[in-house]
């Protein structure tokens, strides 16, 4: 095909493919070992997959409501209030997404206008600031600390103006793997009284936590959660992350506000899969034990890896590990990704992309969602080098 040859000005002149795609087409390309994108290499569960099968037999296969169906929403609500003690209306309170990713996407798309400033956590996931960019709003980075990455409460409040609308949290935290303390969203809270700032909190790990830690959603603070829209996808917790099927929880002004925004993305979610979801939602064993089912791969990672020369960052919850190598090279952090990944077929996620200056600390992600099979070949790869 010939080339275009009008006008092009890009409207994220900056942002390249994601290193997701980048790491796992590389990871391909060589044959390579990949831990780089976050997803399982176990399958879905038998009974999870006969659900999607039956009611697509049944005829379900037409454009499900525009919010999402009922019972899932409803499953949903009855999640939360199971495991948070809090109430969000399916009806009004609740919205199926095609992932988190669209959710997040949407909320951004409806409440940023130009000008407006949104505060991130860096490292941050890739897609918070596009989606800010695209709505003409600035980012405002808050550089989580090291070695804990912890919030710093110090600096925080300079970041906050007259022109923040909103702010966006994240966890469990990817990553990094650190969590919220209850003691962040209280000074959050404690910040915001009296501010018209909405906050987005990203809680797609909300299930992986580890240590007898528990896990600090949004929604159990109720000044705080009045202002926010929370985001989970099923695709973490069931291990089905090409389904796409998320959800985002808000109060009843808020929700209706996102709903305008999503009946135009996406407008409806995937119909068997929503009805297989909420079927197998009803079950609270499909989910309760998924912190300890991770926490033990997270333990295998870590003991099999004891002797070789990477110095693993404490984490409390998400399915990532990250491992510094500063004992080992000096190279740019892409780079030694890159050659792990051609030279000793092994991939992972540098960690630099997250952050928008591209900081390098000498770090790199692994994704210990793999069978233990997979984690003993990655280990041993990772014992030599
Ligand atoms: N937020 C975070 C923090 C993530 O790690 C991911 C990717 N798994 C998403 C959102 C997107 O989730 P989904 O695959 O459901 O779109
Ligand atoms: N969330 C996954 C990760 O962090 C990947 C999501 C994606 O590929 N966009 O690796």
């Amino acid at each position: 095909m010939e080339n275009y040859t009008g006008s092009l000005i890009s409207k994220l002149p900056f942002t390249g493919t994601s290193i997701f795609a980048v790491m796992s087409a590389l990871a391909k390309e060589h044959n390579a070992i990949n831990l780089s994108q976050g997803f399982p290499d176990f399958p879905v569960s038998e009974e999870l997959i006969k659900l999607v099968n039956s009611y697509m037999k049944k005829g379900l296969n037409q454009y499900a409501p525009m919010p999402g169906i009922l019972p899932l929403r409803e499953g949903i609500s009855e999640m939360f209030e199971t495991r948070y003690g809090v109430k969000y209306h399916p009806e009004t309170e609740v919205t199926i997404t095609a992932g988190a990713t669209q959710g997040l996407f949407s909320i951004i798309s409806a409440f940023i206008r130009p000008g407006d400033e949104v505060v991130v956590l860096e490292p941050a996931y890739d897609s918070y600031a596009p989606a800010v960019m695209l709505q003409g709003g600035m980012v405002k980075y808050a550089r989580l600390q090291a070695p804990d990455y912890s919030i710093n409460w110090d600096t925080f409040p300079a970041l906050i103006s007259g022109r923040t609308r909103m702010i966006i949290i994240n966890s469990p935290h990817n990553p990094t793997g650190t969590i919220i303390k209850a003691k962040d969203l209280k000074k959050l809270d404690t910040l915001l009284k009296n501010r018209d700032i909405l906050v987005l909190s990203d809680e797609v790990y909300e299930h992986l936590i580890f240590d007898g830690h528990t896990h600090e959603s949004i929604c159990r603070y109720p000044g705080l959660a009045s202002r926010s829209l929370l985001v989970g996808s099923f695709g973490k917790t069931f291990h089905a992350t090409g389904w796409k099927c998320g959800f985002v929880l808000a109060p009843p002004q808020l929700t209706a506000e996102f709903r305008k925004v999503h009946q135009f993305v996406v407008f409806a979610v995937n119909t068997p899969v929503q009805h297989a979801i909420a079927e197998y939602l009803r079950n609270p064993e499909h989910y309760k034990h998924l912190g300890r089912f991770y926490q033990e791969k997270r333990d295998l990672f870590l003991n099999l890896i004891k002797g070789s020369r990477f110095k693993a960052v404490p984490a409390s919850g998400t399915y990532f590990q990250l491992l510094n190598y500063s004992k080992i090279s000096d190279e740019k952090e892409t780079a030694f990704a890159e050659r792990l990944t051609r030279e000793f077929k092994i991939a992972s996620v540098p960690v630099s992309p997250f952050y928008h200056n591209q900081e390098d600390n000498k770090v790199l992600r692994f994704c210990f969602a793999k069978t233990t099979e997979t984690l003993e070949k990655a280990a041993e790869i990772l014992c030599r080098i």
